[in-house]
């Protein structure tokens, strides 16, 4: 079976080596001459604003499927035109390019979020600062991710300074929420209507970027089983294939949805080792029609970004039980080159390890903060 992959970074890579071992050849679409994805498999080089090429990738391959979300939903929906299928859903691809319209589908179909309000010039600001209350996050509406293009609003003095850098964009203000911890669902349903759910993983940003992130995170199956409902009210009302990522705030025993990534996603990288099939073999199952695999957890992990620069490889590799993904990538700040995942049988025999691999990362003040990784074991 062929699967065509819009776009070619580190999750097409990872997805593409997913496909190997089931005989799954991907083909990539990327413009650019040199991607993760493209260094190991076959790729087609063209633009998104190339029809022609597009509609002729469609037609070539059984079934096409996206690997990041900013992908113009002209081109997106050009291909689905041309494809014998295309999953996740172009309704999906849509809501996950803008963070209002995502919200307010979260709304519509019962799925709570902090107080938003849309916010298009100085004038709107005012009343939505009056309805979500300080501190709140201003952030763009499209684009945003890895904590770009959000501004965190702390105090009224910030407000002009605050708008001057953001003025000109549609943008979304959204209530502070004091969390407890950061949790995401990563989910997946097949094109035949089969549903799986890893466990939740727990996850730690800084500068808005993922640094860390534990799984199976400690959760009551109560918790564990309203983020399934929310996935599920999502699964449904999308009629939704392929994998689905829920990005959560728990915050006084309550489960806040943040954002949705409608493809596989960073906080799923460690179900790689850490669970009996990988967040992108599922994938692939899920929009090929296969069944898919189970996802129960092979011990505790915990994943490691690597980020604006790389590790010497010998020194990550010399910690027990870790295993190193490196995505072909030119070091850039904040850039995401690749990541590794400790496993182990229990959280407490992962502690250790885990404060050398963050020291190892760069990450000094997570890597000090036994207490905070303990917290989270501890639940
Ligand atoms: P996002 O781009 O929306 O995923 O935000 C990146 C990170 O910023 C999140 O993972 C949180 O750590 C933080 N953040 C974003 N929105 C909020 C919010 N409303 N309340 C508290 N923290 C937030």
């Amino acid at each position: 079976m062929e699967i065509g992959v819009l776009g070619s970074g580190q999750l097409g890579r990872m997805m593409a080596l997913a496909g190997y071992p089931l005989g799954l050849r991907l083909r990539f679409f990327e413009c650019a001459a040199d991607s993760p994805a493209c260094q190991v498999a076959e790729c087609v080089h063209a633009c998104f604003d190339d029809l022609d090429a597009l509609a002729s990738f469609a037609r070539g391959v059984d079934v096409v499927t996206y690997e990041f979300e900013n992908v113009p939903l002209s081109a997106a929906r050009h291909a689905a035109e041309h494809a014998p299928r295309f999953a996740p859903p172009l309704r999906a691809l849509e809501m996950a390019q803008d963070r209002y319209i995502q919200k307010r589908f979260f709304q519509e179909i019962g799925v709570a979020t902090a107080v938003f309000c849309p916010v298009n010039s100085r004038a709107e600001l005012t009343p939505a600062i009056e309805a979500t209350g300080l501190p709140a996050v201003l952030k763009t509406r499209r684009w945003g991710y890895d904590g770009k293009g959000q501004v965190v609003l702390r105090e009224q003095a910030d407000v002009d300074r605050v708008w001057q850098a953001m003025e000109g964009l549609p943008l979304i203000l959204e209530k502070w929420v004091p969390f407890r911890r950061e949790l995401s669902l990563i989910a997946v349903r097949s094109v035949r209507g089969e549903t799986r759910f890893y466990p939740l993983t727990e996850n730690v940003h800084r500068e808005g970027i993922l640094r860390l992130s534990i799984a199976p995170a400690p959760a009551s199956s109560g918790l564990e089983g309203t983020a399934r409902a929310l996935a599920e009210k999502i699964f449904a009302a999308l009629d939704y294939a392929g994998v689905l990522t829920l990005e959560m705030f728990e915050a006084d025993g309550r489960l806040f949805a943040n954002e949705m990534a409608t493809r596989v996603h960073n906080s799923g990288h460690w179900t790689i080792e850490g669970a009996e099939t990988s967040q992108f073999e599922n994938h692939l199952r899920a929009v090929a029609g296969l069944p898919l695999g189970s996802v129960a957890p092979r011990g505790c992990s915990a994943m490691v970004n690597f980020i604006g620069s790389l590790p010497e490889s010998a020194a990550v590799l010399t910690i027990p039980g870790t295993h190193l993904h490196l995505y072909g990538k030119t070091p850039r700040p904040r850039r995401k080159l690749g990541h590794a995942t400790l496993r182990a049988a229990s959280h407490a025999s992962l502690t250790a390890s885990l404060g050398r691999l963050l020291k190892i990362a760069g990450e000094d003040t997570l890597a000090q903060n036994p207490a905070l990784i303990e917290t989270s074991w501890a639940g």
